[in-house]
């Protein structure tokens, strides 16, 4: 471990002294707590929760650098290596411009595999096409990183979600179903599914000034959440999404139709049935994702608004 942790920042799923179960720098192999899904994922690690992009001190910018020149060993589970590939998307695909804050940092981060002996209770990964990577250096086996065997991986999950079959034709009528609203009292937006969602990657920045008397300070991105009543709110007051069943549509279509749509490669949701075991209101994600798809095809049958 001394060596791999002179040419690697070492993390892992460990737990914490509050009893979670998250990403953490670890000294041991021993630390990584295998036998359970992580609370949260390795996200935080490549997308900090607060990242300073750069200082501003007497009228000069000065930009941020990576505290740490060492390159970033994650020993993370299929569902979240595949995960990163989605935020590669995001952050680096899309729109002409890469991002130099996530690239910096995922440009260092490598991967050992963390086998799943059996599938977690609420994951659907198999259903999403997730439970399988290339993507790693070596594999956790009995406590060792072995660079030979073959991986072992989740063949089938206890729940199966249906991707809703979505296009043009009915887009909009998703749009206007009236299940959403059922969200507006059931959903507290709190935003806790998309903390621990290993796929999401809004954010906010804001500025932070040192003292009331002075003009140096730092801009921080900072993790946000589309699920928060202010993310959509503008100057003058206006939100384009003041309801919460407006915010769940919002993500829910993100995650299983938008993503797809726009980058013509995977769905976005990874499967790892996070959000629905952070969720204060019990609300399952993979619950919605077939109710939608049975509204979908009973859309397409009829041609106009169910449920
Ligand atoms: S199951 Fe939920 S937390 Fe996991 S990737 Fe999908 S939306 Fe995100
Ligand atoms: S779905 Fe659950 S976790 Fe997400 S914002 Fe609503 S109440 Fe919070």
């Amino acid at each position: 471990m001394a060596g791999l942790k002179e040419k690697y920042k070492v993390y892992a799923p460990k737990r914490f002294p509050n009893g979670s179960v998250r990403y953490g720098e670890i000294d041991s192999l021993s630390e990584i707590v295998v036998d359970e899904k992580s609370h949260f994922s390795p996200k935080e690690v490549y997308l900090p929760i607060a990242q300073t992009i750069f200082y501003f001190k007497d009228s000069r910018c000065e930009e941020s650098r990576p505290e740490d020149e060492r390159d970033i060993l994650i020993f993370a589970r299929a569902c979240d290596i595949n995960a990163i590939e989605r935020l590669d998307t995001i952050f680096l695909k899309n729109g002409g411009t890469e991002d130099a804050y996530y690239k910096r940092l995922r440009e260092k981060v490598r991967f050992v595999l963390i086998e799943c002996a059996g599938s977690f209770d609420g994951c659907f990964c198999v259903s999403m096409g997730t439970n399988e990577t290339g993507n790693y250096m070596g594999i956790l086996r009995d406590g060792k990183i072995d660079t030979q065997s073959e991986p072992v991986f989740v063949r089938e999950n206890k729940k199966a979600v249906k991707i809703p079959d979505i296009d043009e034709s009915i887009v909009k009528d998703v749009f206007g179903l009236e299940y959403w609203r059922g969200f507006d009292e059931e959903c507290a937006g709190c935003g806790r599914c998309t903390a621990v969602c290993p796929t999401c990657s809004c954010f906010d920045t804001i500025d932070v000034i040192y003292n009331e008397t002075s003009l140096d300070g730092e801009r921080r991105r900072v993790w946000g959440s589309c699920m928060r009543e202010d993310f959509a709110a503008m100057a003058g007051g206006h939100n384009v999404r003041k309801r919460a069943g407006d915010r769940m549509r919002f993500k829910v279509m993100h995650k299983i139709y938008d993503f797809k749509k726009r980058f013509g490669v995977s769905h976005m949701c990874v499967g790892c049935g996070r959000c629905g075991a952070r969720c204060p209101r019990d609300i399952v994600f993979s619950d919605i994702v077939n109710t939608l798809a049975d509204e979908a095809q009973k859309l397409k049958a009829k041609g106009g608004a169910a449920l």
